[in-house]
């Protein structure tokens, strides 16, 4: 199935993103032998991370994934805007989004807007290139949803924080030189009064990470215990204090980013679906291609309103709730069009089907669980009383 992607508008004239889009579609086309790599990768957890880090690295050096970023962090300049075509061209060529591109979406743009600017220079660049990957230090055990419950201690010591406690579901950790992390600096009623966010480097003496397996077989999620992490006051993100407004800004970036992604992945894969099953129900597969459309106009929407600086707002919530039924009815209609493949075959398609079938099921809880985008919606859009 071919899906023709039509064109995000909204930047400033300057740089036109049609150019971009074009460009970018024309240097893809002539690096597809060189890239093949990157279409077919292996199955192996740290094999994709060294393969997705490649490509991140060649992209960085062509000036790519520097467009849309600030030139005092290491980008070329112009609109956010530039970095939603790039994510999209490089889905719609089936190649998957560099190893870091999902962290440097949510997290890069939250250190670009609350580090110090001599902090954001130092790190934003390596992000930026590959040369590192971030994590997100926000859930821990009896705090998720409501993440104003976190109780990660940081202890105020002059110069720097002393950090004791947990966190858990931290995706990729095991991987990660730092991490954007949420503690506690206020006390516990303070909810979400007390809490600040820092920039946390992974190597630093005191920190535990322990790998958990998911259901699609990858140790994507950590725990990671902290004891006594002392963690320098410079690496503060935004005020001590006010962590809260930096985490509500990760949200709305992951909504932003996340979902446009996800949104560009999803029409390629089924593109991919149709391809793989020969007798696809013509009106199940449109079904599913509404609905990833509908996300991709509700996601344009947000990464429009990002791009010119606005805040996103609790309208974004409807973008999660459509991402994760989007893609539940999408890979239901794998397991039904193509079953043998999903239930008995093993080679790597018939793998990466499974994985993604079993990842989608974790598409209502990430990020924010459906339930807790109903109430968000029920209260600060329709305004329904919270009980
Ligand atoms: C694939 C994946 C990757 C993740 N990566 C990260 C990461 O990198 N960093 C990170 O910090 N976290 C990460 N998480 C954790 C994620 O943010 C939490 O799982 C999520 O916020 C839900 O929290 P919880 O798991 O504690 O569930 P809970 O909050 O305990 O919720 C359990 C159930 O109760 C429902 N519920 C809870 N409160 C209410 C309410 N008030 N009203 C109605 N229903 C309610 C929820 O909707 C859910 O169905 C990841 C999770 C997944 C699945």
């Amino acid at each position: 199935m071919n899906v023709p992607a039509d064109d995000i508008t909204g930047a400033p004239a300057e740089l036109s993103v049609a150019e971009v889009r074009t460009a970018f579609q024309a240097w893809l086309h002539a690096k597809a032998s060189e890239l093949g790599e990157f279409r077919n990768l292996s199955t192996d957890v740290d094999e994709i991370f060294k393969s997705l880090s490649r490509l991140q690295r060649l992209l960085y050096s062509e000036g790519w994934i520097r467009l849309g970023w600030p030139e005092e962090v290491g980008g070329l300049g112009g609109p956010l805007v530039l970095r939603a075509v790039i994510s999209e061209e490089l889905a719609a060529a089936g190649y998957p989004p560099p190893f870091s591109f999902g962290t440097q979406e949510v997290l890069g743009p939250a250190v670009a807007r609350f580090a110090t600017p001599e902090l954001a220079a130092e790190v934003l660049p390596r992000l930026l290139r590959g040369d590192e990957t971030w994590c997100q230090g926000f859930s821990e055990p009896g705090a998720g949803s409501d993440l104003a419950a976190l109780r990660l201690r940081a202890v105020d010591d002059g110069d720097t924080w002393r950090l004791s406690g947990e966190k858990i579901w931290t995706s990729w950790a095991q991987y990660a030189d730092r991490c954007v992390i949420l503690a506690r600096t206020g006390s516990l009623e303070s909810a979400h009064k007390g809490i600040t966010a820092m920039l946390l480097d992974m190597d630093t003496p005191g920190i535990e990470v322990r790998p958990l397996r998911s259901m699609n077989g990858d140790d994507e999620f950590c725990s990671l215990y902290f004891e006594d992490v002392v963690v320098p006051k410079s690496r503060t993100l935004g005020e001590a204090g006010e962590g809260w407004a930096v985490a509500m800004f990760v949200l709305s970036c992951e909504r932003g980013a996340a979902a446009w992604q996800r949104q560009a992945w999803m029409r390629w894969r089924l593109g991919s679906l149709a391809a793989d099953a020969s007798d696809l129900p013509p009106h199940t597969a449109g079904e599913a291609l509404e609905l990833i459309h509908i996300l991709r106009l509700m996601s344009r929407r947000t990464v429009r309103s990002l791009s010119a600086g606005e805040q996103v707002g609790a309208v974004s919530s409807f973008d999660k709730l459509m991402m994760s039924t989007a893609e539940k009815f999408l890979f239901d209609t794998v397991l039904s069009a193509i079953p043998e493949t999903l239930l008995l075959t093993d080679n790597e398609s018939a793998r990466d089907w499974r994985s993604d079938y079993f990842y989608s099921r974790a598409s209502s809880i990430y990020g924010g669980a459906a339930e807790i985008q109903r109430n968000i919606i029920a209260e600060r859009v329709l305004g329904m009383p919270k009980d």
